[in-house]
């Protein structure tokens, strides 16, 4: 594992998932937007988790985070209490998760306590999870260098005045296209991308799926980071997470907050998502090397290369 001076810090769903896909069901596999996150950042850099869990989280899930080096000491275990649970399928359309159930569990009366240490992070994502608790926590660290959001539309709907705050308070936005035209009530991302980048973040990522990412810095179109071609997509699910902690894995590992730096870590975060979907829950991110990430990185590189017209 490749260490950086700085540390990421993630906060976000830990969870148990079960998920249906074309290609077959999990029932309560390891999930979660801060676990998928925080998996795809150790890759770069040193990661530390907040979070809670019930004390029906199976002991090995939390040996697999550290043995990925992840810093585990700020994820709470509430006892007598259930893991945050999310059921979803993707029956009709591999890029759309049709939710069936979420029980937030633990998450509903979590009080996030970041130990000392978790305060001098420099980089810091808040991965989807309640706004309220986003807000908690970046509230606790004292003066991150880069700070960046997801979220999804469960929490567009129903924590819009929160979320609006904590946009106010991010360099970087990650939003999938249909979360970037719900928040904005625009259908063109262009402009989509462009309101978002008026509500707080001077960078703005959407991902659209199979269809690639693109990022907007100060809403200019900066760069486009086209698919992986792959052809099959076993679980589509944490894509998002383990695209933004890629992202942000990569970008705490170099330390400069340029747009070339920048488009790096989208063709990070698009190589770790491509690798999380050809298996279900992390399978795919627990025998993955950094060889296997440096040589799909450079196939995108390949992929995009064009030369000037004589
Ligand atoms: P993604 O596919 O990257 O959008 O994220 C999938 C992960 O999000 C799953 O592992 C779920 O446990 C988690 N998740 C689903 N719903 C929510 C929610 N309302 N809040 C936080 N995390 C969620």
């Amino acid at each position: 594992m490749a260490r950086g001076d700085n540390s990421v810090l993630i906060v976000g769903s830990v969870a148990l998932d079960s998920v249906e896909t074309p290609t077959g069901k999990v029932e309560r596999a390891l999930g979660g937007a801060a676990v998928y996150s925080a998996v795809a950042a150790s890759f770069f850099a040193a990661v530390r988790i907040v979070g809670v869990v019930g004390d029906d989280f199976p002991e090995e899930h939390l040996a697999f985070l550290i043995s990925r080096g992840i810093d585990t000491s700020g994820l709470q275990v509430a006892k007598g209490k259930k893991t945050f649970h999310w059921q979803g399928a993707y029956l009709d359309d591999l890029n759309n998760a049709q939710t069936i159930k979420t029980e937030l569990n633990v998450f509903e009366n979590f009080k996030p306590e970041l130990p000392s240490e978790y305060r001098l992070s420099k980089y810091v994502f808040l991965a989807n999870i309640d706004p309220d608790l986003q807000l908690e926590v970046l509230d606790q660290i004292d003066s991150p260098q880069l700070v960046a959001c997801d979220t999804m539309n469960f929490w567009i709907e129903r924590k819009h005045p929160s979320l609006l705050n904590v946009l106010r308070k991010v360099d970087v936005a990650f939003m999938n296209d249909a979360e970037a035209r719900l928040l904005t009530g625009q259908t063109n991302l262009n402009r989509a991308a462009h309101e978002i980048h008026k509500l707080g973040p001077n960078y703005v990522v959407i991902k659209k799926g199979e269809h690639g990412a693109v990022l907007y810095c100060d809403s200019d179109l900066c760069f486009m980071a086209a698919p992986y071609p792959l052809y099959e997509v076993v679980d589509p699910t944490g894509a998002g997470d383990t695209f933004a902690g890629g992202f942000m894995g990569y970008m705490a590992q170099a330390g400069v907050i340029d747009r070339d730096h920048l488009r790096r870590a989208v063709v990070y975060g698009s190589t770790l998502a491509s690798f999380n979907v050809q298996d279900f829950s992390l399978n795919r991110l627990r025998t993955l090397t950094m060889n296997d990430i440096n040589n799909r990185y450079e196939e995108f590189r390949r992929i995009v290369h064009f030369e000037p017209v004589e």
